[in-house]
């Protein structure tokens, strides 16, 4: 290289981040000298940049989105056994991982079971599904959530809080049940509720499908008015299946493996899986 181009080569270098353009930043010399030897026209030079920077940038909103969810970690659609889970169906599934129809009219999940039967890992692995569509999610223990919209309430802006929380397409609030009665005199999360009503998602996880809800909520009507915003655009998933662990510790136990929950047909070398 001349002494000319590398004088070039490092003022490009400092535009480039003064710029913010870290995706062209990092690729531009590779191409740059690839366009040099094969003898681009310039449009074509310019637009392979371009398209790298787009590729870059959506790569990086994915991760901010990834980072700011606070999903478990680990817990994927590929990694959820749905034999285990004869009561859902992997196509239904699917197809709300895809998101285009029940976001738009924010239209909610409701996911009933038992503890340990999969709810957190199978809405955490919905949330990662979505993300990785070009969503924005927001998962929460449902007592840790209400107690920061308690802190917001009692600092007047309450209102501001939910309105943030508008950003995200799906807010998932993993354990509704184990919102405590103090939590619930001060009705945030009715309100919350109430704000997203057919605008927003929720996916909401709750070991009981609605018998113990009357202690999350101050009274009666407060009760029936919540379920009765959330189920009216809604897919319910029951999961009754005993404890996933307990199962695995229990096939542990006996050596073998997981036994089927639902009858099978003996497998040949040949059938399909
Ligand atoms: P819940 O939230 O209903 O109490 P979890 O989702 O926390 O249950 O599940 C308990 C553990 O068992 C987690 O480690 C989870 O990854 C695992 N698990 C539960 N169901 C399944 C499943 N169908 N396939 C794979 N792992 C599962
Ligand atoms: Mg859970």
């Amino acid at each position: 290289m001349t002494s000319k181009a590398n004088v070039d080569a490092a003022r490009v270098e400092l535009l480039l981040g003064d710029l913010r353009l870290p995706g062209i930043k990092l690729m531009w010399a590779k191409l740059a000298e690839q366009s040099d030897k094969e003898g681009w026209p310039a449009a074509r030079f310019l637009a392979a940049l371009a398209e790298h920077e787009m590729v870059d940038r959506g790569r990086r909103r994915m991760e901010r989105h990834l980072a700011e969810a606070r999903l478990p970690a680990g817990k994927t659609l590929a990694t959820f056994d749905f034999d285990s889970v004869p009561m859902i169906s992997k196509a239904q599934v699917a197809a709300l991982a895809s998101g285009d129809e029940w976001l738009a009219k924010g239209a909610n999940i409701l996911l009933f079971g038992p503890p340990g039967g999969g709810k957190s890992h199978l809405s955490s692995a919905l949330g990662l599904a979505l993300i990785e569509n070009g969503r924005r999610v927001f998962f929460a223990r449902t007592t840790d959530l209400v107690q920061r919209l308690q802190i917001a309430r009692r600092e007047l802006a309450l209102e501001s809080a939910i309105a943030k929380l508008d950003r995200y397409d799906l807010l998932i609030l993993d354990d509704l049940a184990y919102v405590t009665k103090d939590q619930a005199e001060t009705s945030v999360l009715f309100e919350l509720i109430a704000a997203r009503y057919e605008r927003r998602s929720m996916l909401i996880t709750a070991n009981q499908p609605f018998g113990e809800w009357g202690k999350i909520f101050p009274d009666q009507a407060m009760t029936l008015a919540a379920i009765d915003r959330l189920v009216h655009h809604a897919t319910i998933l029951e999961m009754n299946v005993e404890s996933y662990r307990r199962r695995e510790a229990l096939d542990r136990k006996r050596g073998r493996g997981r036994p089927a929950t639902h009858a099978t047909i003996k497998k040949t070398e040949t059938s399909e899986d």
